[in-house]
């Protein structure tokens, strides 16, 4: 059986999804985890230990175990202060495999940081690695440039737009989530694309599954008759939610008929005290754009939402808006399509490759509130074109995003990458 670790740092893969830190990519390695077990590897995910109250194993399934190394303190530090502590995580990931006499065929790195991590523990073990970006600095910084300058720290985007060019060019493989990114990497960290291979993210067809919108309304306690906008995922400024508020004010502007009997929900950010500075400071920042525009009063802010229960949002929604000005992949419109609900996103990353622009969805330019207006109006009232969005959104993930089906393809990508090192196990 071939033993492979998935190497994480920020990234706990068990993590309460939606917080300031926790999105897509806890999604992402979990279920590459599971359904790559279940494909034969022995799979140890590593992350750091970022609280005091979590066990530093936790195994998942007969294959499939998580660990979480000492680096720092055993709180939350965020992801931009980790770099003085990666020498630590280094030597006790190393102090680890000993003492468990883990013999890895292969190291799959998650996120710059832990790529980096990995590019010090393939030379030392002498395995090949394979890394995925999740996100890329340079795509970050052009999409702050010229829009929000104060959060652009240049000294530290420069610093990681430099680990990922080398991470680019030492790793053995880059499994990227889409073709956007490959193209990204090819211009701007000059990727030999003989190295890349494109593997979307998947979704869990069991986890998100429709159920009677009645139903689900009941179970979150939303009215029963009205439309309802909803927004879910991390509530940070590069998500768009500012620009989601702005089309639907313009909505109710264009068409007052709808305000009174209209919804918007914003699920994710954590509130009250568990609620991270960054995030308390976006989320008041969303009320007062509500406040300022006229919504306050048809805007729910939700909180983030345990990602089991999230399957009674998607349901009970008329419409799913992925407003970013920038998104890598975007699991949310995968988890939409499966409860069968019409998404609209942004024109933008990875989004296209998922929202097929009238079939599995429908696409709007960036940063553009009347776009979004003009088609939600379109998808609320329009019940043909509603129901061909939602047909086309749930044959697509069924024949395509399915975990099983992107593990297999990653597992290819191993296989390869293996071969290509010289068959070492
Ligand atoms: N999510 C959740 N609860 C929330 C908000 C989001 O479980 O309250 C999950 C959601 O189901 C999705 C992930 O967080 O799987 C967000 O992933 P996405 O790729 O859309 O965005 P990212 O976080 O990677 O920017």
């Amino acid at each position: 059986m071939k033993r492979i670790a998935l190497v994480n740092v920020h990234c706990d893969p068990l993590e309460q999804l939606g917080s300031a830190e926790a999105g897509g990519q806890n999604v992402y390695v979990y279920h590459l985890a599971k359904a790559l077990g279940k494909l034969g590897f022995q799979v140890d995910v590593f992350c750091r230990l970022n609280s005091r109250s979590k066990k530093e194993r936790v195994r998942l399934t007969k294959h499939v175990q998580f660990i979480r190394l000492k680096a720092g303190h055993r709180q939350f530090i965020p992801k931009n202060k980790l770099g003085p502590l990666l020498p630590e995580f280094i030597s006790n990931f190393l102090a680890w495999q000993k003492q468990e006499k883990a013999e890895y065929c292969l190291l799959h790195s998650h996120y710059w940081e832990a790529g980096w991590v990995t590019l010090q523990l393939k030379s030392i073990l002498n395995v090949p690695q394979v890394h995925t970006f999740h996100s890329l600095g340079i795509m970050r910084y052009n999409a702050l440039k010229g829009f929000r300058e104060q959060s652009l720290d240049t000294k530290e985007i420069k610093h990681r737009i430099a680990i990922e060019r080398d991470i680019t060019h030492k790793a053995n493989c880059i499994v990227s989530t889409s073709t956007y990114e490959r193209e990204y990497l090819e211009k701007h960290y000059a990727a030999n694309l003989d190295h890349v291979r494109v593997v979307p993210c998947g979704v869990d067809l069991i986890r998100f599954k429709p159920i009677d919108r009645h139903d689900a309304r009941k179970k979150i306690g939303a009215p029963d008759g009205d439309k309802i906008i909803l927004y879910a995922g991390r509530v940070e400024w590069r998500k768009g939610i500012g620009t989601l508020i702005l089309g639907v004010h313009k909505l109710f502007k264009h068409h007052p008929e709808l305000r009174g009997k209209t919804w918007l929900y914003i699920v994710g950010g954590n509130l009250g005290r568990k609620a991270e500075p960054e995030v308390r400071e976006e989320i008041q920042r969303l009320k007062n754009v509500c406040r300022d525009y006229g919504i306050r009063d048809r805007t729910v802010f939700t909180g983030a939402v345990q990602q089991e229960k999230l399957h009674y949002y998607y349901s009970a929604a008329n419409a799913c808006v992925i407003p970013s000005y920038y998104e890598p992949f975007g699991m949310v419109p995968l988890e939409a399509m499966a409860c069968k609900v019409p998404v609209i996103a942004s024109d933008t990353g990875g989004l296209p490759y998922t929202v097929r622009d009238g079939k599995s969805g429908l696409l709007v330019p960036v940063r553009n509130p009347g776009a979004i207006a003009n088609t939600l109006e379109k998808v609320l009232t329009n019940r043909e074109l509603d129901e061909k969005l939602i047909r086309g959104g749930r044959e697509l993930v069924k024949t395509t995003f399915s975990w099983r089906i992107i593990a297999e393809q990653v597992a290819h990508a191993y296989e390869r990458t293996i071969e290509k090192a010289g068959g070492k196990k």
